[in-house]
């Protein structure tokens, strides 16, 4: 990983200007020179800096938060002439400067750096997919993202959209402001962001969660990385959900949680990555990989081996571990409800979930029965621990039923329920393992009847909970994690 630090130089005179720039040449890759700032301005400081520093440097005509810039536009022009024959960059911001952009078609040979800069927010994903589209007409060399973010999950919006423009092979700088960016700062050095704007002192600070350099490489030298592994990842909500768990204990320097998306073919690389990664902590494990995983981990927890899933991998003393944390996500949201001893339980679905659900429930004393659309896989959950199971034709017999669940993928993104409404009653109660969306057409169906329900975003915070201790050996601050689920 190389990281590239830009030391941003905000200095009102010249000569301050030089000086900094010579104190940190060893020291910093670019520097980024606010020219508006500079009050003693003159072309041949930037004639003699291109000379010196050349493609070190990044010029600005903007001030801090946007605010209105003092140099006029034909200063603007005589610099963009002459950035027209040098190799420093000029980075112009897609909406505040549209006169500038629109000199661009003179100056073709500008080494430009497209930048978006919004101090109230991080607009949705469509908007920022459009703000690329914009930048992308002006083909810039690099492009930057920069907002402020108000949670954790906005930060990791960025890291997604850095994700992207990556894959895309596009140079880029995705870098959340404030408190809650600095993990899309963090992540951003890692996953390859070209600049990483880090002021020598912290009242030196261009935008706001800005590190020092000092501040930044304690925390990369020591961060703990865990990762969301999937295909597709990015639905998750298990980084928000770790994210704010992290915040609400202090310990968002010490972990990162991010989103991996890995195909089936490339499984056994991430693992062969992730053992040899110093920083890597653990990983939630999901579709399609919950049964591959096994293949590649050093040991497996009993429990994990008796379900024959991982859903948790973490490192101890080098080697990978897999566990199971789903069937503590079934027994803590079905217990918060209902004592389980004694329930006839309705688990509809054979795959992994389920066989996490069964090993809960029948732990719990519960009498259960599977049901499933092919009935080779019931037969087999079955066998293993010991219930009866049936195929979905059977589905009406789950009237006599106390408990039905949902094990199946049926409702995810989509309007359908694996059970016939009419088979559902008020003294159901009614899980639904699907959490997205929230409230799928089984949920629907069941509190039209008047039964109660627990959401699939319960189980996945409680196994979430137990991935939190696992991960960071501390107390998982459910409750806080909870609210980032909403
Ligand atoms: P899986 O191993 O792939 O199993 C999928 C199950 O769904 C199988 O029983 C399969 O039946 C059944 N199925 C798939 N499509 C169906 C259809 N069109 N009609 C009827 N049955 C169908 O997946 P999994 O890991 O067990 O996950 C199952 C669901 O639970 C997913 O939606 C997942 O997101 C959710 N889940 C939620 C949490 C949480 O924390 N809330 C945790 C884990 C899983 P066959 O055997 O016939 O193929």
């Amino acid at each position: 990983m190389k990281i590239n630090y830009c030391l941003p130089i905000i200095k009102s005179k010249a000569d301050e200007v030089i000086k900094t720039l010579a104190d940190h040449q060893k020291d910093y890759d670019y520097f980024e020179i606010w020219l508006d700032y500079i009050k003693d301005f003159n072309l041949d400081l930037m004639r003699n800096l291109n000379k010196k520093y050349g493609p070190q440097l990044i010029f600005l005509f903007r001030r801090r938060n946007l605010q209105k810039p003092k140099m006029d536009l034909e200063q603007k022009i005589k610099i963009m002439k002459m950035l027209d024959q040098s190799e420093s960059f000029l980075d112009l911001d897609i909406f505040a400067q549209k006169k500038e952009l629109a000199l661009l078609k003179t100056f073709k040979k500008i080494r430009f750096i497209a930048s978006y800069h919004n101090y109230q927010e991080t607009p949705g994903d469509k908007k920022l997919h459009e703000v690329i589209a914009l930048m992308k007409k002006y083909h810039p060399e690099i492009y930057k993202i920069s907002t402020l973010c108000q949670s954790p999950s906005d930060a990791l919006r960025l890291i997604d959209l850095l994700t992207e423009l990556k894959e895309k092979n596009a140079s880029c700088i995705v870098s959340g402001m404030g408190q809650k960016g600095r993990i899309s700062r963090i992540a951003g050095a890692i996953w390859g962001n070209a600049l990483s704007y880090t002021p020598v002192r912290i009242r030196e600070q261009s935008a706001e969660g800005q590190l020092t350099k000092l501040q930044f490489n304690r925390i990369l030298k020591n961060i703990k990385i865990c990762y969301f592994v999937a295909d597709p990842a990015k639905h998750s909500l298990s980084p928000q959900m770790h994210e704010a768990g992290y915040f609400a204990l202090g310990i968002e320097d010490k972990f990162l949680f991010l989103r991996r998306r890995v195909n089936k073919r490339g499984l056994k690389q991430f693992i062969d990555e992730v053992k040899k990664d110093p920083h890597f902590c653990g990983a939630g494990i999901s579709i399609p990989h919950k049964t591959e995983v096994t293949k590649y981990l050093d040991d497996i927890g009993g429990i994990a081996k008796k379900i024959g899933a991982v859903n948790t991998v973490i490192k101890r003393g080098g080697k990978l571990i897999g566990f199971n944390t789903d069937w503590i996500g079934v027994v803590e949201a079905l217990q918060k409800k209902i004592k389980i001893k004694g329930k006839k339980v309705a688990l509809i679905g054979a795959g992994g979930a389920a066989r996490a659900a069964a090993y809960g429930l029948i732990k719990n004393k519960a009498k259960v029965k599977i049901f499933n659309r092919s009935l080779v896989h019931a037969k087999k959950l079955a066998q293993d621990f010991g219930c009866d199971f049936s195929d979905l034709n059977d589905l009406k017999e789950i009237t006599k039923m106390d408990i039905i669940i949902n094990a199946t993928s049926v409702g995810m993104n989509e309007d359908k329920s694996p059970v016939n409404k009419n088979f559902l009653i008020k003294n159901h109660l009614v899980f639904d393992m699907v959490y997205s969306p929230p409230l799928t057409r089984l949920i629907k169906d069941a509190m039209d009847c008047g039964a109660q329900v627990i959401l699939g975003k319960e189980m996945l915070l409680h196994q979430g909970a137990v991935q939190f201790e696992l991960f960071t050996d501390r107390k998982a601050p459910v409750e806080t994690m909870r609210e980032a689920l909403t």
